[in-house]
């Protein structure tokens, strides 16, 4: 029986039995104290819920991974930009990395001082985002190109503010992902070749309000195994030795994000396992240039901590292939129509006399074919009505949702221990038409 138990994502979401309330309870999915069916009454679904206390584990055993090396975590704001959440982790001492203008709106609206501990990445920065940023005084600029580097030397010169700048280097390592986030090699329109950084660092540290100050990679993302890390970080050594022997004031390395979560198995490996063995990946080669380790882990610190819960529409039978239509669609969670990526979907409530598993392909309402969560899935044997549990939700979830087929987004609650907060109502209609005219 326990086998067939499905998986579980501690300490964020376990079945409980409340004995209290039924002498023969049946397993129901909580998030740490609060019942996922509860919140699926109370505030409808589909709904994103997030454990406060997931969150903050996953950062402590991120950060302890580093413990000994002067180190800033800047927490990727694209993975998971609700405010609450970059709140919570500014509070653990997080700074961020942001992508635009309006990831920095977000980081200034919750904290000041962590806006100086923000990293500015991205290929196509503009001319008003940069000001925002040199008005704001944030850490550094991940700089991606020859031109970027001008306009950003025009933009620091006319407002008279000195930037901080690395070069974004692209080290050509292969990590075993999926295409579309692999970002390390030359053929990705990410960073800038390594034969043509030397030149980059000169023009910049030339320039009058510009300060040479990092190195900065990114390989990809959703990467298990440290060892394309190992093999950046070696390259990236010996660039910074390099740069330093040409008095560029090199202080800090960017490792970038990209550690991977495990999403096709239970929990049986503990994070803090990974952590450590990542850490000591990037630390072989950086700990002798006594640089300041900045570190963007964005899916690695939320992935796990969000779940989407969505409840069973209709079940359909098309010839021999069986259907379970969910109210939850591509445009809640896009990662399985995107990357045709694996979520784990568990039931809610574990009933007694459910059946057997069955095949199944679980989708949702809008009018596309990649619409779906699971194909060809074993999975427990599920009614119209019933609440299911989309795992490791947290990451690149609500952040990707949209309005395609006019459907609102969902609403967002964090659960921390007993506490239940809404932390962005659902969307309504009226929110969706109000920027347009009849
Ligand atoms: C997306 C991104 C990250 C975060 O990636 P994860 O895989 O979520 O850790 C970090 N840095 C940069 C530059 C990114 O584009």
């Amino acid at each position: 029986m326990k086998a067939d138990r499905p998986p579980e994502r501690p300490p964020g979401f376990v079945y409980r039995s409340d004995k209290r309330l039924f002498r023969k309870p049946e397993p129901t999915l909580y998030a740490e104290q609060v019942s996922l069916a509860k919140l699926a009454e109370r505030y409808g679904t589909p709904l994103y819920v997030y454990s406060a206390t997931a969150i903050r584990e996953r950062y402590r055993e991120f950060d302890g991974a580093f413990k000994g090396s002067e180190h800033t975590i800047c927490y990727s704001v694209k993975a998971n930009s609700n405010l609450t959440i970059l709140r919570l982790l500014a509070r653990q001492g997080a700074g961020f990395d942001i992508v635009s203008g309006g990831e920095l709106h977000r980081v200034l609206e919750i904290s000041h001082k962590a806006a100086a501990r923000t990293v500015f990445s991205g290929v196509g920065k503009l001319a008003a985002e940069m000001d925002l940023a040199l008005h704001t005084g944030i850490l550094m600029f991940n700089v991606e190109s020859a031109s970027e580097l001008e306009l950003l030397a025009a933009r620091a010169a006319h407002l008279r503010k000195r930037a901080r700048f690395a070069i974004r280097a692209n080290p050509d390592v292969t990590a075993e992902t999926h295409p579309y986030i692999s970002t390390g090699l030359h053929e990705h329109k990410f960073g800038v070749p390594w034969r043509g950084v030397w030149e980059l660092y000169r023009r910049g540290d030339s320039a009058r309000y510009l300060q040479a100050a990092g190195v900065s990679v990114h390989i990809g993302s959703q990467i298990t195994e440290v060892a394309p890390f190992r093999e950046a970080m070696e390259r990236v050594a010996s660039l910074v030795r390099s740069l330093r022997t040409d008095k560029h004031d090199i202080r800090y390395v960017d490792a970038g994000g990209g550690l991977g979560i495990f999403y096709e198995q239970d929990n049986d490996s503990p994070f803090s396992k990974l952590a450590k063995q990542y850490a000591k990946a990037l630390l072989a080669s950086l700990k002798p240039l006594g640089v300041h380790l900045l570190l963007e882990p964005g899916r690695a610190i939320v992935g796990p901590a969000g779940v989407l819960l969505t409840r069973v529409i209709y079940r359909k039978r098309n010839d021999g292939k069986q259907f379970v239509v969910v109210d939850a669609a591509m445009t809640d969670l896009l990662r399985p129509s995107l990357y045709d990526a694996y979520h784990e979907i568990v039931p809610v409530v574990l009933r007694s006399n459910a059946g057997a598993r069955e095949e199944v392909d679980v989708v949702g309402p809008v009018c596309e074919t990649g619409d779906f969560f699971a194909r060809g899935r074993q999975l427990h044997a599920v009614e119209e009505g019933d609440l299911l549990a989309i795992l490791d939700a947290g990451a690149y979830g609500m952040a990707l949702a949209s309005n395609y087929n006019t459907r609102r987004r969902p609403a967002e609650v964090l659960v921390d221990g007993t506490r239940v907060r809404l932390v962005r109502r659902r969307e309504s209609i009226r929110d969706l038409l109000a920027p347009e005219r009849t």
